[in-house]
């Protein structure tokens, strides 16, 4: 039977919609283990250094992901002539740190440590306002620009809600622990020196850290009083002078997300958009973070999906809504890929109905042991019910895989916003996130290449294709 023929007898078919199935999965035939291995292999490879956003690596996977979407055929994204989406970001660390107590001068990391994003042009002198975190007097409101000093019970594990609930002003925080013991304990995205942001707007607090010993010694009131009293009298009992200075240095960083689109054979001006972060950590003191699973996995698997897209509409069952391949830049640090991408849109007509990001698709958690055939698939329920519905018949019909919802799980929220997915989600756009779930080499530089399941990569891989490929198609028949 000649290509003609096969495509008649399709073509009637597709009524019944068997052919369409079989065809379907014709389509993704190129996602294959062996290919996403050679892929993950070279992006996840030491010599791209952990493809850390604004260097060397992250130009190399930029310019790979670029040479592959040319392959393909794809076209740039509107008016653009390359695959690139340049922007800037500024890096920014701290050079010098000085604190002063009611004219005690402490010395940075040793007295105390600072968390923050400040820079400031010159040394600040103001009076430090206790607020009791408990009554929670006095109220926000009323220490607004002010220098503010807690005394939180529960140390390094209270700083997450202390930075959330003051503005851009500097918190002196007492500690019981010691600093090292702070450090060890605090870990987190606050704990970053090197920042990347978009612009010199600070909307978190500058925190001072320093320990109840060094406290006691250079407050003029007792410190131990600020918790046996709590509130009575901030103003005069625990106001005391202080001088603080923050100064960095700062550069600016060239950064590109690779954005690549098969345009749509019937709705062009509606878009599905398929994404993967590619950048990761780099070296942090001599080691390598690969990056293999976060997020060479994602990248792998959206370029694998792009080929199928394109065997599609090679044979003539094009996708009918416009498909956006996007490799994001800058996820680690603060999404900030997807944050220029969905903010820089400048067609006005454009409607992206819906996005699939993967993020880490390529291995098997923790709790889900030697049962590997899962994928967790979250969305923001208010935007995407229809879309986990769909999800869930396509997965039915093509893959059989278990999904999992995480519906009584204890991360919901903070998966949804762990990835790119979440810039659009702040959008009102509708998203599905592809996830394996966190495992032992989560953000280490033992996430290599070889821990990689390239067999249900390669599933997770094909279900975003048929999920994206029934998106592309009117809803309605989408969903029948
Ligand atoms: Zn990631």
């Amino acid at each position: 039977m000649n290509k003609g023929s096969v495509v008649f007898v399709c073509l009637i078919l597709i009524l019944l919609l068997g052919c369409k199935a079989s065809g379907q999965l014709k389509f993704s035939e190129g996602i294959d283990g062996e290919e996403l291995k050679e892929m993950v292999s070279y992006l996840a490879s030491k010599e791209l250094k952990g493809r850390k956003t604004g260097e060397i690596g992250q130009f190399k996977a930029a310019q790979y992901i670029s040479d592959e979407f040319k392959k393909l055929g794809l076209s740039s994204f509107e008016t653009s002539d390359t695959y690139y989406q340049e922007f800037s970001l500024v890096q920014s660390a701290p050079d010098f740190v000085s604190l002063t107590i009611s004219s005690t001068d402490l010395i940075h990391e040793k007295d105390f440590l600072y968390i923050g994003e400040h820079n400031m042009s010159e040394e600040k002198d103001a009076r430090i306002h206790y607020v009791d975190l408990e009554s929670g007097l006095p109220w926000e409101r009323d220490v607004l620009n002010k220098v503010v000093l807690v005394y939180p019970e529960d140390g390094h594990s209270s700083i997450s809600s202390i930075s959330q609930r003051f503005s851009n002003q500097l918190v002196v925080v007492i500690v019981d622990e010691s600093l090292k013991e702070f450090r060890k304990n605090f870990s987190s995205e606050l704990n970053r020196k090197t920042h990347l942001k978009k612009s010199d707007e600070i909307t978190s607090p500058g925190i001072m850290v320093i320990n109840s010993d060094v406290a006691s010694i250079v407050f003029d009131f007792p410190i131990e009083d600020l918790k046996k009293f709590g509130i009575q009298d901030p103003n005069k009992r625990y106001a005391t002078n202080i001088k603080y200075f923050i100064k960095r240095k700062e550069q600016v960083l060239k950064t590109q997300n690779v954005i690549g689109l098969l345009e749509g054979s019937e709705q062009k001006h509606e878009y599905v958009v398929i994404s993967a972060h590619y950048d990761h950590e780099g070296e942090i003191n001599g080691a390598i973070f690969q990056g293999a699973d976060d997020n060479a996995s994602g990248v792998a698997a959206l370029l694998d999906i792009a080929e199928s897209f394109v065997v599609a509409k090679n044979s003539r069952f094009p996708p009918k809504k416009s498909i956006i391949f996007a490799a994001f830049t800058a996820e680690e640090q603060g999404l900030f890929g997807s944050d220029h991408f969905v903010n820089n849109l400048t067609f006005p007509d454009i409607n992206i109905v819906a996005n699939l990001n993967m993020d880490m698709i390529g291995r098997i958690a923790p709790e889900y042991d030697d049962y590997g055939n899962y994928v967790y698939l979250l969305g923001e329920d208010k935007l995407s019910d229809d879309l986990k519905r769909l999800a869930k018949i396509v997965n039915d019909q093509y893959i059989g895989l278990d999904l999992d919802f995480n519906q009584d799980g204890i991360y919901p929220e903070n998966y949804i916003k762990l990835s790119d997915q979440w810039s659009f989600a702040k959008k009102e756009i509708p998203v599905l996130f592809y996830f394996g779930g966190l495992h032992d080499d989560y953000h280490l530089p033992s996430d290599t290449p070889e821990k990689i399941d390239y067999g249900i990569l390669e599933k997770r891989a094909k279900l975003v294709f048929h999920t994206a490929y029934h998106l592309s198609h009117a809803l309605e028949s989408a969903m029948d």
